[in-house]
């Protein structure tokens, strides 16, 4: 079920990775859709222990340090230090429970790219995902955006909750929206690598990022 408002809510973007490093294809689609939806603020929430994948290979002060000197001089932009701070795996649910869900509280909009979101099923009590935030999937480079690749568990998901952008506001949660942000093939792995080939990898993140990564010989 949706739950409405009356009074259309300022809404905060929840965007969950490893950030290990945070790069151009995080930033620019967060910031389209906090452009996009018109968020209050995007909290970026690194995850402290992954429960569907290996650990980073950057330390978590590399991580902050590096998400920090991304996003500080962005409005808006929130590094969340919630899931390092945590004991455990960082699951997800976890982290929206966290926030206070009185009748005043801003409502959350769980931002993903299309990889991440198609492996939703896996998660951690998932179902309940939609009860505590909005479901906002960003399209990803290399992947098909239809609902032909996606398990039936998701299509039912897509089919129940779609609406319009400028719905979601009108809402506390459950709603879904695709955002066809700006493609930008670019991944962690690959950046790891080429750093560890000595490959450059300017242009693909911020320079204070990169700056970071050659001062502390990350990913060497
Ligand atoms: P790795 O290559 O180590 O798997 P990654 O580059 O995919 O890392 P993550 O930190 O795992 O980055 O991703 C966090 C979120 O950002 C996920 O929802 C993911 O789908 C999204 N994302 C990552 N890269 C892009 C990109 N180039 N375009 C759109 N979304 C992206």
């Amino acid at each position: 079920m949706l739950s409405s408002s009356l009074v259309p809510l300022l809404m905060i973007g929840i965007y969950g990775g490893t950030f290990d490093p945070v790069h151009y294809g995080h930033l620019r689609p967060a910031l389209e859709v906090q452009q996009w939806l018109g968020l209050e603020e995007v909290r970026f929430i690194p995850s402290g222990q992954p429960p569907h994948r290996d650990m980073p290979q950057a330390s978590v002060p590399q991580r902050l340090a590096m998400l920090h000197a991304a996003i500080d001089d962005q409005p808006g932009f929130v590094l969340d230090e919630r899931e390092v701070s945590r004991a455990g795996p960082s699951y997800m649910v976890d982290t929206l429970d966290s926030f206070s869900r009185g009748p005043g509280s801003a409502p959350l909009c769980l931002i993903l790219g299309f990889d991440a979101f198609l492996g939703l099923p896996g998660w951690h009590q998932w179902q309940r995902l939609p009860e505590l935030a909005h479901l906002v999937i960003t399209h990803r480079p290399g992947g098909g955006h239809g609902t032909d690749s996606m398990p039936e568990a998701l299509r039912e998901l897509v089919e129940a909750r779609q609406m319009a952008l400028h719905e979601l506001k009108n809402h506390r949660a459950g709603g879904l929206v695709f955002v066809p942000v700006t493609q930008l093939d670019i991944s962690a792995t690959k950046i790891r690598r080429w750093v560890q080939e000595g490959e450059s990898v300017r242009y693909l993140m911020p320079d204070r990022v990169i700056q970071i990564i050659q001062q502390q010989h990350i990913y060497r």
